[in-house]
C-alpha cells in the first residue's frame, strides 16, 4: 500500500516517523513538502503524551533534547487570568492522592473552608518542583519517580529531527510544491502533480499541508465548523530573544488587554508569542505589548501568523486524512495542537484501512472520534477566557458569551459542590479541571458530603501526610538547569 503525505511540519514529518516505524516495508510511504512555502515552525510547548509517543518510536530522551535545544516542561504558570496581580498553576500530574471516598480536592475543600492554610499548590508535586526550578535526579540520591513532564522545544529543529529518524525508516522525502490533487471518476485522490509535472500517485493520502488544507478542503471540500465565537483570538506575534538567565521547567502565559503571551525557555532562546483578538485590538497595539515585554533582547523581527478557531466537518473523506493545522486549529493556550497530531497518528494506527477495502465505518469512526477530542479540548480553553474579573472588551465578551452545554454543565458542577466530571477517553484529567477552575476564581458553595464523615484529627492528619508525600517527592530532584547540562552533554546513543 502506498502512502503519501503532502507537508513537511511537524503534521508530516510525526505521521511518517510513526507510519515507517510501526509498518516497516509492508507500507511505502512517500513524503512532498516545499521549501519554498516551509512550515508554521511555531510550537513549542507540548503536554506528556507526548512521551508515550517517543518511547513508541524508541526515542531517546538526551538525543532528543540535544538535537532540539529542548527543555522539560511541568506545566504552565498562567499570570493574571482572574485578575491582574494573580497567578496560578495547571500542572501536569495529581494533585493530593487517591483515596477511596471522595477526590483529595473535597477533602482539600473542607480543610481551606476550615481555614487551613496550605494552598491546591503545595499538593502538586509539580507546581512545588516548578516554583523551585526543580527536574532530575540529583547525582548520587537513589532512584526516584520524576514528575509528570512534557517537553519545550525547537518545532523547527524538532521537524529536521524525525525527518532524519522517518528517512532512516524508509520514508521517501520528495521536495517540490503541488499544484493539486489528480482525482479519479469516483472522487477520491489518485496522485498529486507536482509544478514540476512530476506524479505521485498513492492509495492514502495525508494532508498536512497547513492551514492551506490543499487536499481535505480545497480538492474534496470537507467543510468548516467555526469556534471563533468561543476563541475570537485569530492573531499571534512570534518572536525569540534571549532568556533571563534561568531555565524555568515551565511555560508562562500572561494575560493581556486582548489576548495573551507565552514565554518558554530552551536552552539557546527563549520563545515568545503574544496570541490576540484582531476584533479587540491593532497589530501595533500588540506588538508593542509583545516587544516591550520579552525577558531579553529580541532575536529579530516578530513574525505574525494568522488563524481562525475550528474544525474540519470530516477529518477523514475519500482517501485523504488531515493532521495538523490542515484539521483543525485551536490556539496554543494548553499546548495541544501537536497532541491533536498525535491523537489522529494514534487513530489511524487503531483505524487503519485496509488496501483497496470498504473504509465506511472506520472512517465515520475516525472522525466521531477525532471530533469529541476537538470539541474537549475547546471546552477546557474557552474555560480560561469565560471564567474571569478582568476589565476589557475581549474578557467582557468571554465572561457573558453563551457557552457550550457540555462546558456549561462542568462549571454548574463544580460551583455546586466541586464535583468534576471527566467524559470517557477526555484528554484532560481532574487535577487539570480543578486546577484551572480554581486557579480562575471559581469557588464551589460546599464540599461532598462523605468528607464530614472524617474526624477532624483524621482530616489534619490526611492533609499533613499528603503534603510531606509531596516533599519527600521533591527532595531528591535536581536544578532543572543542571539537569539540561547533564542531558545535553550525554553522549548520543550508538
Ligand atoms: P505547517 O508547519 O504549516 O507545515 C505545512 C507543510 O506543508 C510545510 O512543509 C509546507 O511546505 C507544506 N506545503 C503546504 N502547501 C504545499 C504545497 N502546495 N506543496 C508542497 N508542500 C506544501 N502546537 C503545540 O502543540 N504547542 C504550541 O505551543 C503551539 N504553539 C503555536 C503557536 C501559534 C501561533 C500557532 C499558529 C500554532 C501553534 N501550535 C502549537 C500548533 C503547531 O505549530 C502545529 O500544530 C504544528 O506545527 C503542525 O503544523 P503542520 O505541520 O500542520 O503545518
Amino acid at each position: 500500500m502506498r502512502v503519501v503525505i503532502l507537508g513537511g511540519g511537524t503534521a508530516g514529518w510525526m505521521a511518517a516517523a510513526a507510519l515507517s516505524r510501526y509498518f516497516g516495508d509492508r507500507l511505502s510511504v512517500t513524503l512532498v513538502e516545499s521549501d519554498a512555502i516551509g512550515t508554521v515552525g511555531v510550537g513549542e510547548a507540548t503536554i506528556p503524551q507526548l512521551r508515550l509517543f517517543h518511547e513508541g518510536l524508541g526515542i531517546d530522551e538526551a538525543d532528543f533534547l540535544r538535537a532540539t535545544g529542548g527543555t522539560i516542561k511541568l506545566g504552565i504558570e498562567f499570570i493574571g487570568w482572574q485578575r491582574e496581580g494573580t497567578r496560578y498553576f495547571h500542572g501536569f500530574g495529581d494533585v493530593g492522592r487517591k483515596i477511596a471516598l471522595a477526590p483529595f480536592h473535597q477533602y482539600w475543600l473542607r480543610y481551606n473552608a476550615e481555614g487551613g492554610e496550605l494552598p491546591l499548590e503545595a499538593f502538586s508535586v509539580n507546581a512545588e518542583a516548578a516554583r523551585r526550578g526543580l527536574y532530575g535526579v540529583r547525582p548520587g540520591a537513589a532512584a526516584a519517580r520524576l514528575p509528570a513532564s512534557a517537553y519545550h522545544f525547537d518545532a523547527t529543529r524538532y521537524a529536521a529531527f524525525l525527518r532524519r529518524f522517518a528517512e532512516a525508516h524508509g520514508v521517501v522525502r520528495r521536495e517540490g510544491r503541488v499544484r493539486a490533487p489528480e482525482l479519479t471518476a469516483s472522487g477520491d485522490i489518485a496522485a498529486l502533480v507536482l509544478e514540476s509535472g512530476a506524479r505521485l500517485s498513492g492509495d492514502l493520502f495525508l494532508d498536512c499541508s497547513g492551514f492551506r488544507a490543499l487536499l481535505i478542503e480545497e480538492a474534496l471540500g470537507a467543510g468548516w465548523e467555526d469556534w471563533s465565537h468561543w476563541l475570537p483570538c485569530d492573531r499571534a506575534l512570534a518572536v525569540a530573544s534571549a532568556g533571563d538567565g534561568r531555565l524555568d521547567p515551565f511555560t508562562r502565559a500572561s494575560a493581556r488587554a486582548a489576548g495573551w503571551q507565552w514565554r518558554i525557555p530552551l536552552q539557546h532562546r527563549t520563545g515568545n508569542g503574544h496570541v490576540y483578538a484582531s476584533a479587540f485590538t491593532t497589530d501595533d497595539a500588540a506588538h508593542d505589548a509583545l516587544m516591550t515585554t520579552l525577558p531579553g533582547e529580541a532575536q529579530g523581527e516578530s513574525r505574525p501568523l494568522r488563524f481562525t478557531t475550528g474544525r474540519r466537518r470530516a477529518f477523514w473523506r475519500r482517501n485523504c486524512i488531515a493532521l495538523g493545522l490542515a484539521s483543525g486549529f485551536l490556539e496554543p493556550l494548553e499546548s495541544t495542537s501537536i497532541y491533536l497530531v498525535q491523537s489522529g497518528i494514534a487513530r489511524l494506527l487503531a483505524l487503519f484501512p485496509p488496501p483497496g477495502g470498504d473504509a465506511t465505518a472506520l472512517r465515520a469512526q475516525y472522525n466521531r472520534q477525532m471530533a469529541f477530542d476537538f470539541a474537549l479540548t475547546r471546552d477546557f480553553l474557552i474555560l480560561h477566557y469565560h471564567l474571569t474579573e478582568r476589565p476589557g472588551a475581549l474578557w467582557e465578551h468571554c465572561r457573558t458569551m453563551a457557552l457550550p452545554d457540555s462546558l456549561a454543565e462542568k462549571i454548574a458542577l463544580f460551583a455546586e459542590r466541586g464535583e468534576i466530571v471527566r467524559f470517557n477517553g477526555e484528554l484532560f484529567d481532574v487535577p487539570s479541571w480543578l486546577q484551572v477552575m480554581w486557579g480562575q476564581g471559581l469557588r464551589p458553595a460546599r464540599h461532598h458530603p462523605l468528607v464530614d464523615a472524617a474526624r477532624p484529627a483524621d482530616l489534619a492528619r490526611y492533609i499533613d501526610d499528603t503534603a510531606r508525600d509531596v516533599a519527600a517527592r521533591l527532595a531528591p530532584l535536581d536544578s532543572h538547569a543542571a539537569f539540561i547540562a547533564r542531558r545535553a552533554a550525554a553522549p548520543a546513543p550508538a
